[in-house]
């Protein structure tokens, strides 16, 4: 019976303000409740300490707090740390925390599986179960950042969407996550620190623009030919470069933001001269930086990071093309940490 009951996050500060009074109580209790719900992340009724013994009970009565559980904890030796989330109804998605110098990064599940079909992410295998819902995504942040206190003496500096799921195919509740995230009564993080990163969802990428959100947008691009990016992301045959770089084009018209592009140079696949004139081509447009990821191997061996005289002569043509580059190195390989790796092996 438990389970019927409403989660209480799903409510509004309004929503929870008119229950208080349906109840004939005062308005403003909802503004405690709401506070103990999200600035203060109450796991339990009991946790509200000022409000009364009566008023939780009701409140349990009504609802349920559906809070994650982080389950089983891995710490990599360079300092990541994967959490295994358990949800409500016993799902479970993965969320890192990454550790440098002078940030802490929280990468973060959207969705239970994924509803795309990327050839090289383990993620992939397992189909999209469910969208997560917003206090899912909000609970992952809140979670890594208590960690980065924990281990590294300082609050979360940046989010990143790259874990599991694809954000713009659960673009709603993503969006009242960061709201959450950056509102002042929640963690109250610059939306400048997020960025959502997308295979390309071209009218979403549009929505955003008229949306005017002010997070960071990057583009798993991978290859801007057509046919091999269709052979490696099946999905392209739907959603083609040309929709994709028109979306990004009316994103850059409506938000001046440089566009971060992520790319993987793989042996055989994209590691050519014309590969790179392509991705050139492609983003040239509008101020851009590519990402140079490094491939994190997952079982079958079908992909192969290309050797280093690729990338190097990736990053040549891009600087020549005004382009700025940058390579990133993976973190938390030994713990099935890295991108691409998130697929509940543990
Ligand atoms: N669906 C979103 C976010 C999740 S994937 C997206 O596609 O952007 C986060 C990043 O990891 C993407 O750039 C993705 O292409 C990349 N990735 C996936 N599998 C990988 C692998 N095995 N090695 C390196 N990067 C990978």
């Amino acid at each position: 019976m438990a389970n019927k009951k409403k989660d209480v996050r799903a409510l509004t500060k309004d929503q929870l303000r008119n229950f208080f009074e349906s109840q004939g109580d005062k308005a403003f209790r909802g503004n405690q409740v709401y506070e103990w719900l999200w600035s203060k992340g109450a796991h339990d009724f009991d946790d509200m300490t000022n409000v009364s013994k009566e008023t939780r009970q009701m409140l349990e009565d009504n609802f349920v707090i559906n809070h994650i559980k982080v389950d089983t904890m891995q710490r990599s030796n360079d300092g990541t740390v994967k959490n295994a989330v358990q949800l409500h109804d016993g799902l479970v998605v993965e969320s890192v925390l990454i550790p440098a110098k002078n940030r802490t990064t929280a990468c973060v599940s959207s969705q239970v599986g994924c509803s795309l079909d990327c050839l090289f992410c383990a993620t992939s295998r397992l189909k999209r179960m469910r969208n997560l819902n917003p206090d899912e995504i909000y609970d992952q942040v809140v979670a890594i950042d208590n960690q980065s206190r924990l281990y590294q003496d300082r609050p979360l500096s940046n989010i990143v969407f790259m874990g599991m799921g694809e954000p713009l195919m659960n673009y709603n509740n993503v969006i009242k996550a960061i709201d959450k995230i950056t509102d002042v009564e929640g963690l109250g993080m610059s939306p400048r620190r997020i960025t959502v990163s997308t295979s390309g969802v071209p009218k979403i990428i549009k929505k955003m623009a008229d949306d005017e959100v002010k997070f960071k947008l990057a583009v798993s691009l991978h290859s801007a030919i057509d046919e091999v990016r269709t052979s490696i992301m099946p999905f392209n045959e739907t959603f083609p470069l040309a929709d994709l770089r028109a979306a990004l084009e009316y994103w850059y018209s409506k938000t001046k933001s440089r566009i971060t592009y992520e790319y993987v140079i793989w042996k055989g696949i994209n590691d050519k001269r014309k590969d790179v004139d392509a991705l050139v081509q492609f983003c040239k447009f509008a101020p851009s930086k590519v990402n140079l990821i490094e491939y994190n191997p997952i079982d079958d061996g079908q992909f192969q990071q290309a050797p280093d005289d690729a990338i190097n002569m990736y990053v040549k043509v891009l600087e020549a093309n005004n382009i700025t580059v940058t390579i990133r190195r993976s973190r938390g390989k030994d713990i099935d940490a890295a991108c691409g790796q998130l697929a509940n092996k543990s």
